[in-house]
């Protein structure tokens, strides 16, 4: 690992990718400090798994710079393979090996030794709740059980470096919860994470730092919580013990647009910038001026409200347990012009 690019793992400047007639990436950077989690959010067709593929060294840019661990993607690409670990198209998974035998082979290739693979390959399958099913071939696992034995084999060598290319996507709420739980507590041991998702509830649980990219263009960066305050307006909704004539005057200094009753004039509301201890002035004001308040909520922006005012579409909502497990097969598979071969 270069020195210089301790406090940086994964550096992207000015990433571009055509494919055809499609603009994959026009031109991406971020940067992802050590021991933290980068959210890669954007909808179908962003340019996500473009930029995986060319940071994990399958796909070569066509402008721009590129370096993990401090090494550059194109010029070195197998010292960065022994920086990374890669999760989420299930791509690296025979179907005909038992979920321990994928395990051991991903360590053995990778130098690991048999011994150390044998016991590596113990603690995942227990970590990731796959001990019954580990000698059974992995075909015929459900949808959740192979992206966990997915992200236990990207995690056989213990790598300082993490990529995982939409982990949830098809999982159940369960499945989902507790991939979350594992990433976290990676990122808790100082593995570095990046991670794509079309889950703005995904990159709000996970991510230090979220990069939104639309049509293979960095749209918007920062927190979760910089990115909602910059979409604009919080809401809030009150409703009164009684109606109080006065009640519309005491608020309006507080809040941000016109302040508006229901068709029950106990019931005001109002656009609010959402600062800290915004309700509590409220209530103050309205207990100040004899107003008794019954509940109040100040609604926050959520990323998706974000997402909506930075493209104007809603992106993709976490799906219903009903259509989870098995619903996404690996979409990437084939049609790949520019796929090296993997050391
Ligand atoms: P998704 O959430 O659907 O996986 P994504 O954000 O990961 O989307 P990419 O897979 O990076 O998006 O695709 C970006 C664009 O590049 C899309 O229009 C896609 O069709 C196109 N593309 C990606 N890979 C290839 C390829 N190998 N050949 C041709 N076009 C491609």
């Amino acid at each position: 690992m270069d020195k210089d690019h301790a406090g940086t793992m994964i550096e992207a400047q000015g990433l571009a990718k055509r494919y055809g007639r499609t603009q994959a990436l026009a031109g991406v950077d971020f940067s992802v400090p050590a021991g933290t989690i980068l959210g890669l959010l954007g909808p179908n067709g962003a340019g996500k798994t473009t930029a995986v593929r060319i940071l994990t060294t399958l796909a070569r840019p066509d402008a721009g710079r590129a370096t993990v661990a401090g090494v550059d993607v194109v010029t070195h690409p197998e010292q960065v393979r022994r920086h990374i670990g890669v999760a989420g198209q299930e791509a690296t998974l025979d179907p005909l090996l038992t979920g321990r035998q994928n395990l051991q082979i991903i360590g053995e290739l990778s130098g690991m030794g048999r011994a150390a693979s044998r016991t590596r390959a113990g603690e995942l399958l227990e970590q990731f709740d796959l001990n019954q099913a580990a000698d059974r071939v992995s075909k015929g696992y459900s949808g959740g059980m192979r992206r966990r034995l997915d992200l236990a084999a990207s995690l056989m060598t213990r790598p300082p470096v993490l990529f995982l290319d939409e982990p949830t996507t098809g999982l159940d709420p369960t499945g989902r919860q507790r991939t979350w739980d594992v990433v976290g507590a990676l990122r808790d041991e100082g593995v570095t994470v990046l991670l794509t998702t079309q889950y703005l509830e995904e990159a709000d649980a996970l991510a230090d730092r979220i990069v939104v990219i639309d049509h293979g263009t960095v749209i918007a960066e920062g927190t979760a919580q910089e990115l909602k305050a910059a979409s604009g307006t919080a809401h809030v909704e009150l409703t009164l013990a009684e109606p109080h004539p006065g009640a519309v005057d005491v608020i309006a200094p507080l809040v941000a647009g016109p302040v508006h009753t229901g068709a029950d004039p106990r019931h005001l509301n109002a656009s609010v910038n959402a600062t800290s201890g915004l309700a509590s002035a409220l209530v103050r004001a309205l207990d100040d001026a004899g107003a008794l308040v019954d509940t109040i909520e100040v609604r926050r922006p959520s990323l998706d409200d974000v997402f909506i005012a930075l493209t104007g579409t809603h992106t993709t909502d976490v799906p219903d347990a009903a259509e989870a497990d098995g619903g996404e097969e690996s979409r990437h598979a084939g049609a790949d012009d520019d796929l090296e071969v993997r050391a």
